[in-house]
């Protein structure tokens, strides 16, 4: 099991030759406590990341200075990658980083972690828990708890927000806690002093949890969106859940940005503005515009997009049109479906007679375009029917 595990022992016994001086810390205790399985350990040490890294080095384990201004170093041993931090006090914060300083004080280390769910330690050597903020009896309700005063913590760090809801959605079993909501919506226009992708990549993890839907509900309730994208209008947002829902039950990886854009109204100046703030993708973009002027993709341009820019982006196109059956189509049209190959090539079209040269492009073009347009026959029927193609566009040039 992963606290045998060899390459995290091998690092034990190179860095806790003192008592007390190294535990494992955060999500592994945590999941481990839940009797999940664990794929992250983090470890946390009094010593400064320069002993750590000597002392790793000395036991022929190789180490990188990761972060090593905020005391982070990864170990590489055994193969996997374990991430030791110094124990840190917070001495200042401005919202979005903090300034830290080291200690050695595992409650103080304890106190600037976001839930009392995640200040959990084990040692290292001995596997006992220590814990400061009745982190398991939490744990075992169902509770996700900040550490300290709600709105304190938010307003040291924004990102908290969107953590909070991603942590609820995980182990939330009992009802959400009325205050640490209240402090959310009161910080939630903090977000949008945050870098998109810490946003971007805090909503993913939480979107592709096993089920969302509770916590994004409760988001929209409480205004979490509204920041980052006022265009979403109340009725819109709502629809969300179930969208949401429907993605996790066929288990469609759409992505973020798609899926919130799904819901924006069909309107090329809220496109343009949105774009530009969230600094959209020219894809991205063009399918929104797309979806402005009103047609509807067809099954056939769906695979078609499959095949040429792939699954993912088909998907994320479909996604867009919550409205209509095109998603449904899609859905029927790209699960299971193996991206077909082109089978055709060069060689066989001057086999046919075609003549080399330009020609030859220009017909491989020709015959792929109706092999899409077919539906994507399968190579016999392909052949059969570009023999006929070339035939006729030979005889046209004579
Ligand atoms: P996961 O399984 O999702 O990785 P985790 O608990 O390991 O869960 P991480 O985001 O990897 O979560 O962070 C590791 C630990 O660092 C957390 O358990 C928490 O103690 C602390 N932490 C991370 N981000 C913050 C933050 N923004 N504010 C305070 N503490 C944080
Ligand atoms: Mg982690």
């Amino acid at each position: 099991d992963w606290f045998q595990a060899k390459g995290l022992r091998n690092i034990v016994d190179a860095l806790s030759k003192e008592n007390d001086g190294l535990r494992i810390v955060g999500g592994a205790v945590r999941d481990s406590l839940l009797g999940l399985s664990v794929s992250d350990v983090d470890l946390a040490t009094k010593l400064l990341p320069k002993e750590v890294m000597g002392r790793l080095e000395r036991a022929g384990i190789k180490s990188v200075p990761t972060g090593i201004e905020h005391g982070t170093v990864t170990a590489v041993s055994d193969g996997k990658n374990y991430e030791i931090t110094t124990l840190r006090r917070d001495v200042a914060t401005d919202g979005r980083r903090a300034v830290v300083a080291f200690s050695t004080d595992w409650k103080e280390d304890a106190a600037r972690r976001d839930f009392t769910i995640n200040a959990l330690y084990a040692d290292a050597y001995t596997g006992e828990i220590f814990d400061y903020f009745s982190g398991q009896h939490d744990l075992n309700l169902g509770v996700v708890r900040f550490i300290g005063d709600a709105e304190q913590r938010i307003a040291e760090d924004y990102l908290r927000i969107l953590r909070y809801f991603r942590f609820l959605a995980r182990f939330g079993t009992g009802s959400a806690d009325q205050e640490a909501l209240a402090a959310c919506a009161k910080g939630a226009h903090g977000l949008t002093a945050l870098s998109r992708e810490r946003i971007a990549q805090e909503l993913t993890r939480l979107i592709t949890l096993p089920n969302p839907v509770f916590s994004v509900q409760l988001m929209v309730d409480h205004q979490i969106f509204a920041p980052f994208l006022p265009e979403l209008d109340k009725a819109a947002v709502e629809r969300l859940p179930s969208i949401l829902d429907r993605e996790v039950q066929h288990k469609l990886a759409v992505s973020l940005p798609a899926r919130l854009l799904t819901l924006l109204p069909r309107d090329q100046v809220i496109v343009d503005r949105v774009s530009a703030r969230l600094k959209l993708s020219n894809r991205l973009r063009e399918q929104l515009t797309n979806r402005v002027s009103g047609d509807l993709p067809t099954e056939n341009n769906i695979r078609e997009l499959a095949y040429r820019k792939g699954t993912s982006c088909a998907i994320d196109t479909a996604a867009l049109y919550t409205n209509s059956n095109v998603f449904a189509l899609c859905l029927k049209r790209l699960l299971n479906w193996d991206v077909p190959v082109f089978g055709i090539k060069g060689g066989d079209v001057i086999a046919m007679g075609v003549p080399a040269g330009p020609m030859v492009a220009k017909t491989l073009h020709l015959l792929e375009q109706t092999w899409i347009n077919d539906d994507f026959p399968a190579t016999d029927d392909l052949l059969t029917k570009s023999h006929q193609i070339v035939v006729e566009l030979l005889s046209a040039t004579k």
